[in-house]
């Protein structure tokens, strides 16, 4: 499928025409148009939805309860922070990394979704 930004696109204040760049955002690359005069960015609509969509269930905080499970105990993980993660969902039967991060603090890694920064 062709890209939006395949196109040329003209500022619209200085009529000229935009050229492409990215930026890195908490390990999102956010592709954007620039305008070589006034410098305005107008950012790609798809990568900045998930960039927003990530920044809406960064907010949230949950509670969950510990459960025993045979010898280990259980959390559930929360849907939409799965269904977030699209790399996750299609590789159901990952091994997620787990570290205890600080004595209060355990960490879980759902991909092995390399973060550029
Ligand atoms: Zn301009």
């Amino acid at each position: 499928m062709a890209d939006l930004f395949d196109n040329k696109i003209l500022c619209k204040d200085c009529d000229r025409v935009m050229t492409k760049g990215f930026c890195i955002k908490d390990g999102f690359k956010i592709r954007f148009l620039q305008c070589p005069k006034c410098h305005s960015r107008t950012f790609h609509p798809v990568d900045k939805k998930e960039y927003d969509d990530f920044n809406e269930i960064k907010k949230k905080e949950w509670n969950v309860k510990l459960r025993m499970v045979g010898n280990s105990y259980a959390v559930s993980i929360p849907r939409e922070i799965i269904e977030f993660e699209e790399q996750f969902q299609r590789e159901m039967n990952n091994i997620i990394r787990m570290t205890l991060e600080e004595p209060t603090k355990l960490s879980l890694f759902l991909t092995k979704r390399k973060l550029i920064k």
